[in-house]
């Protein structure tokens, strides 16, 4: 034998025990003899580091250290779930997944919803690549040489499943490993971790990888994303991916109906507390792939999946207080501020009211006794007053009328659930709050500046607004507490950087009111620029595709605001990007203005994906259903008959891949 077949051996042997061990949870050798085995890999490797390979297991003790984690664009976005609550909330959805397929034939895969940290393993030729957390669902973090710590993950799957794929999973510390690290603590005289979650997501953001080695964090899979055609169904995916090492729960089922979706729920309603893992609910997802791909996404989350909150924990304690936060938009947020009290393994003193309304819905007085709720949220909730505890003489709870931070009287315009302080540009809390969402990393992503600093800046008189920072000097800043020439430095160079950021992103930093990331994006793509959209009107603006009165009366108030206007030129001023670049309007045309799309059935030329992006990029619109707006119907091999047929009834164009790409070209 040579040693390189060795050495392979060795590999092979010791990834078949790794399995063995943390995924099937059946050792069939002690942990001495793995130890042996390791060391002698280890040394072989040592004195022939030509047969160095990344994903040895010698590479999973830790050790690396990562000082920042690179930001990396996910291939596939990571979308949200939505949720539901009951029954009737799941019959709804089987309503509209049966009229989007036009089939009633549709089958249910039940997973439980584990409670930790999504991760994207990307693995490329049958190796692991690289593991990125969620972030934004668009962007993440390379956590790469932590993840590779956790031993139940494959670096190198057995054969026969995919070679290019994404698995997604969560990273969770299973309850026992998570009480033994709190006892270690504690005993070292170290605060006690919060809750799992909290603890596995931040182990991933540790920088020493050794120290995320010893954390008994592990890896449940739920998800495979792939080009590659080989599965029907998402449970043949899961089997598959199962068979080739990776850990994906036994507790999945398969069910004909939302029935038998409503007894798997409630089986674990109880069984859950049972787990060695948290779970807040199950997921429940359209088993077949092609359906899965014609139901598509919202902006937010797939149609074909759903989570199910199991009934959260209640308790009841006595409400002491009501006080008003101002947001950053002066968006005013009554608290209630509770008698302390133990509820899913946190103390609860606060919680949020909403608005007038909920407070007036509630009829919720001082000195009432209330019930709490909290699920997998981090907010708690009041669901209701517990009227026969209501002390004698109670009063109606009238609502704020002046600003806790300004005292300026507040304003509730027709159609708004919130109150308003309309002193935008003397509040304490809406000047920091503006600033610290323009800095955030969604927004201009200001590295070397936090949400404190950024208080400071404004008590100590630097900043008024976020113009301000292009202005700041390193001379201004390195006298303030807790700032030294490095950060100093970083600081200015961070706001420098963001100068580079895409014109969409900045309009989002704007904090427009009700302009969010998406409308923002729409925005941009539309008016091209800031002077544009700063100078349309509302008939224009509510011309723009969903773009509704709301928004529309909110940009105009903006657009028609002298400091606004002054900001935004002297953002202009600054270089800061206030149009869309040249770079992103490349291979962007007008060709299909106007023109609607609908994208149905598995491509070859193009993914879905680019499709739809090569619709967008020439000025048409992607729409998920067919109705009598529709142009076109780019239809792929193996479209939905239902589909077909709709398309077919309206007399709507119906198109193929190679039509399409003559189209644009
Ligand atoms: P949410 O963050 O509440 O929108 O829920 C979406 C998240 O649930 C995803 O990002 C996943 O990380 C997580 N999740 C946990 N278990 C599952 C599962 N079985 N299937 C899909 N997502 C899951
Ligand atoms: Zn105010």
């Amino acid at each position: 034998m040579t040693i390189k077949d060795k050495i392979e051996a060795l590999r092979e042997e010791l990834r078949e025990h790794n399995y063995n061990y943390y995924v099937l949870d059946n050792a069939t050798i002690t942990d001495y003899e793995f130890d042996i085995k390791l060391k002698e890999l280890e040394k072989l490797e040592k004195e022939h580091p030509e047969f160095f390979d990344a994903n040895s297991p010698t590479q999973r003790v830790g050790g690396g250290i990562t000082k920042n984690f690179d930001t990396i664009t996910h291939k596939n976005r990571m979308y949200s779930l939505d949720n539901s609550y009951s029954k009737e909330d799941l019959l709804d959805w089987e309503k509209r997944l049966q009229k989007n397929l036009g089939t009633t034939e549709i089958e249910y895969t039940c997973e439980l919803k584990y409670d930790g940290a999504s991760i994207n393993l990307t693995f490329e030729n049958g190796k692991f690549l690289r593991a990125v957390t969620r972030g934004d669902g668009f962007q993440g973090d390379d956590v790469t040489t932590n993840v590779k710590t956790i031993k139940s993950i494959p670096l190198i799957p057995k054969k026969d499943f995919l070679l290019d794929f994404e698995m997604r999973g969560e990273i969770i510390l299973p309850l026992d490993g998570f009480n033994r690290m709190n006892e270690e603590r504690v005993a070292n005289g170290e605060e006690a971790y919060r809750n799992p979650r909290n603890t596995a997501s931040g182990s991933l953001k540790l920088q020493d990888s050794s120290e995320v080695a010893k954390r008994p964090l592990d890896c449940l899979l739920y998800q495979v994303v792939t080009n590659e055609r080989k599965y029907e169904t998402h449970y043949e995916s899961l089997e598959a991916a199962r068979n080739s090492g990776f850990k994906v729960p036994q507790t999945i089922i398969l069910a004909k109906n939302i029935d038998e979706v409503l007894e798997f729920v409630n089986s674990w309603d109880e069984k859950r507390h049972d787990l060695p893992y948290e779970t807040d609910g199950v997921v429940v997802k359209v088993n077949n792939l092609l359906q899965q791909e014609e139901l598509g996404y919202t902006s937010k989350s797939p149609r074909w999946a759903i989570a199910y909150k199991f009934k959260a924990e209640q308790v009841t304690t006595v409400l002491n207080e009501i006080t008003y936060q101002v947001g950053r938009t002066g968006a005013i947020t009554p608290v209630a501020n509770l008698e302390p009290v133990h509820l899913a393994g946190t103390v609860v003193k606060r919680a949020s009211l909403h608005n007038a309304d909920q407070i007036e819905k509630l009829d919720i007085r001082l000195g009432d006794t209330v019930f709490v709720e909290k699920g997998g949220e981090i907010i708690p909730k009041i669901i209701k007053v517990d009227l026969s505890k209501r002390p004698e003489n109670s009063v109606a709870t009238v609502y704020a009328t002046h600003c806790p931070e300004c005292d300026t009287e507040l304003i509730r315009t027709e159609g708004d659930a919130k109150h308003y302080c309309p002193n935008e540009f003397g509040c304490a809390p809406q000047i920091t709050g503006r600033i610290q969402h323009f800095i955030s990393r969604k927004a201009m992503d200001i590295d070397g500046l936090g949400g404190e600093t950024v208080d400071l800046l404004r008590k100590e008189g630097l900043i008024k607004n976020y113009a301000d920072l292009y202005e700041l000097t390193k001379e201004q800043v390195i006298p303030l507490e807790r700032m030294a020439e490095k950060s100093a430095q970083n600081m200015i160079d961070g706001i420098k950087k963001s100068k580079e950021i895409p014109f969409e992103k900045v309009l989002f930093a704007l904090g427009i009111r009700f302009v969010g990331e998406t409308v923002a994006k729409k925005l941009a793509k539309h008016f091209k620029s800031m002077d544009n959209l700063m100078q349309a009107d509302f008939e224009t603006l509510i011309a723009v595709d969903e773009i509704g009165d709301r928004i529309a009366k909110s940009i105009l108030d903006f657009s028609s605001n002298e400091g606004n206007i002054e900001l935004v030129k002297r953002l202009k001023s600054y270089g800061i990007q206030l149009e869309v670049s040249a770079e992103s309007m490349e291979n962007q045309t007008d060709k299909l203005k106007g023109k609607a799309f609908v994208v149905s059935g598995v491509f070859h030329q193009l993914s879905r994906n680019e499709l739809k992006k090569a619709i967008e990029d020439n000025g048409g619109k992607v729409s998920s259903s067919i109705s009598k707006k529709t142009d076109f119907v780019v239809a792929g091999d193996k479209m939905g008959p239902s589909k077909l047929a709709k398309a077919e009834d309206l007399g709507i164009a119906i198109i193929s891949e190679q039509d399409f790409i003559d189209m644009i070209n």
